[in-house]
Parts: C-alpha cells; structure tokens; sequence
C-alpha cells in the first residue's frame, strides 16, 4: 500500500505518521519526490483502515499496490534510483558502459584490457574470478587471485569493478569489489540474494535468469531490497526460446516494460543475449533506443584465445568504434556519459 502525501504536507507530521504506522507494526519506506512524498507500507495491509489515512489534511491518496514486488515498484518511490560508485553513475539521466573480459585470466590480459575500456570511454570494468560454466570440466575461473588482479586493474586505471559472485561463502574476497554481480543462473537463489541484501553495502547488478519472466525478476531484485540493500541494477541477458540462430533472444521490449514498473537502473547485455560479437553494435544501439540506463560487453585483447565466451567477446578496437555510436544515441536520449 502506498500513501501519496500533499505537496504542502509538512515533514513533521509525515514523521509522525511513520512513527505511528510503524507502532502498529508496519515497515515503512518513505520516498521524497520534488513534487509529494510517498509512504509506502509493508505488512499486514488488509488491516489498514484506508478511508480514515484517506481523511488526513496531510494526505493526497492511498493506493493498494496489487504488484507482489513493492519495494522495486515505481509506485513505492516515483524518483529513478541512481547508483553512484565513485562518481560513475548509472540510472536517472547517466549512462554506464561496464565492459571487460568474460573472466580474469592474467595480469597482462585485465590490465591492458581496462586501459583500452577506460581510453574508449567505458566507465567499469567487468571480469570474472568465480565463474558458472555449464561443464566443470573447462576453465572455472582464478577465484581470489582474479579478484587480486581486478583490483590491481582498478588501480591502474581508475575504473570501478564489477564481477560475478556464487556462494555467500567468497562474500569476503568481494569486499573491494565496486559492484556485485549475481548471474543469470542464481537469480532465483533465494538464499544468496537475502545474504547479499542483508551482509552488503554495494550495489548488486542483478541478471535476468535464463527462463525468468519480469516479475519473477523484479520479485528476486526485491529479496535483495528488503534484506536492506536498496541498490539493484537490473541486467537483462537474452532469455531460452526456440531460436537456435543466437546463444539466447535479447528481450529488448523488457527495457521499456522495466521502466514502466521499476525506478531501478536497466542494463543490457547483448554478449550474453546473442554469443556472436558481430551482433553486439546492433544490439547495443537498439537497447540504448529503447531505453537502457547502460551496457554490459564483452571485451577481450585476443577474443581467439579467450578461455571463456571468445566468440562474444569484442577487440579492445571494435569496442571503441561502437563507443562512439553509444555517445551518438546518448545525446539523443539526453543521456550523460
Ligand atoms: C557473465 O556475465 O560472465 C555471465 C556468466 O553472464 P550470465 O549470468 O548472464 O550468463
Ligand atoms: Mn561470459
């Protein structure tokens, strides 16, 4: 439920309302927008009397929210969630482009490949030290010594990090890490998404699993939210259909369907989306159209020898070409990079 208050309505007594709701035993979530502040409630909310909030000089109107997600609702806070990591932002008017290697595999391969991202114009750096392959029998990923090596990435270049975590077990090799990443394959691992919202302070960018629809999405981002961290970033990635010609379908009409229920950030990922790295320019282009808040890319020095997704993954120099269609359909979109 959601209780939108007046514009004229003053702090003291919005305070005041909250204090009181939260003594009935409801949680509460107040958004302050330029125009009305909302209270948003969470509980037992059948039990509200809605008429008598209704009757209160300081409130505009009560709504049920009918959605199962509250706190990722655009009705529970009307402004869009920003996430900002050292300056670099995504949602709201800013745009972020995270690209790097599908994992971390030497020093050499993170460091030269951030510079390029960071020389292009990308604004994080993306990698993978614990990876979920479909075989256990290939390359898995350097666990904490590619967490090492990112940071040292950083270090170089400056560019905050985002890379993929499995289990609450490593929680503590990611504690430099700018942004946690949960894939594809543990967006409905209930467990370490709790985790995740109860023991971190960064952002998590959430993938849209293999066969999830939107609202089994957006119900996952709000594990997360209510276990008390509030910044999701929401990270479309292809789903399953019956086509064969790409790795997975971009569902590009997820992005405007998002911005439409969620004020959280929307990313999209059409390495992920398609395997096939003369796809991402199209993709990325047509994303950034629709709406997008930014881009995830692949982007490996030597893509033929990658150990992980090379036949995805962009050249340092194709990066920087489509870089410069991404600043193109940013100004359009009156998006800042
Ligand atoms: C990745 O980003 O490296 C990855 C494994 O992606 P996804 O979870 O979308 O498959
Ligand atoms: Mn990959």
């Amino acid at each position: 439920m959601i209780i939108v208050c007046k514009p004229s309505a003053p702090e003291e007594k919005i305070d005041a309302l909250t204090a009181e709701l939260n003594k009935q035993g409801y949680e509460t979530h107040v958004s302050k927008g330029k125009m009305s502040t909302i209270i948003g409630l969470i509980g037992d909310v059948l039990k509200v009397n809605k008429e008598s909030l209704e009757a209160m000089d300081i409130v505009e109107m009560v709504q049920r929210v009918s959605e199962p997600y509250k706190l990722a609702s655009n009705k529970f806070r009307n402004v869009p969630t920003v996430i900002d990591v050292c300056g670099n932002k995504i949602g709201g008017e800013n745009f972020a482009v995270i690209a790097g290697p599908c994992s971390v595999e030497s020093e050499e391969q993170v460091v030269d490949c951030a510079k390029a991202i960071k020389k292009a114009g990308g604004t994080f750096f993306r990698g993978g030290a614990f990876k979920p392959r479909s075989s256990p029998y290939v390359f898995r990923g350097l666990k904490e010594k590619g967490i090492e090596l990112l940071l040292l990435a950083k270090k170089e270049t400056g560019l905050p990090i985002v890379s993929e975590i499995m289990s609450v077990e490593h929680l503590d090799y990611f504690n430099d890490i700018d942004i946690i990443q949960v894939g594809a394959r543990n967006m409905q691992n209930f467990e370490l998404l709790s985790e995740l919202g109860q023991h971190t302070k960064q952002p998590i960018l959430l993938k849209r699993g293999l066969a999830n629809t939107i609202e089994e999405w957006l119900m996952s981002a709000e594990y997360i939210m209510s276990g008390g961290n509030p910044n999701v970033i929401l990270c479309e990635r292809g789903i399953r259909t019956f086509e064969t010609a790409t790795r997975n379908t971009l569902d590009i009409s997820a992005v405007p369907v998002l911005a439409a229920a969620t004020h959280l950030p929307i990313v999209v990922d059409p390495s992920h989306a398609t395997g096939k790295a003369s796809l991402i320019r199209p993709l990325a282009k047509a994303s950034i159209a629709a709406g997008c808040d930014g881009l995830m890319l692949e982007v490996h020095p030597a893509p033929e020898k990658a150990l992980c997704d090379g036949a995805q993954s962009i050249t340092p120099t194709h990066f920087a070409e489509i870089m410069k269609d991404v600043k193109t359909l940013c100004d359009i979109e009156n998006k800042k990079l």
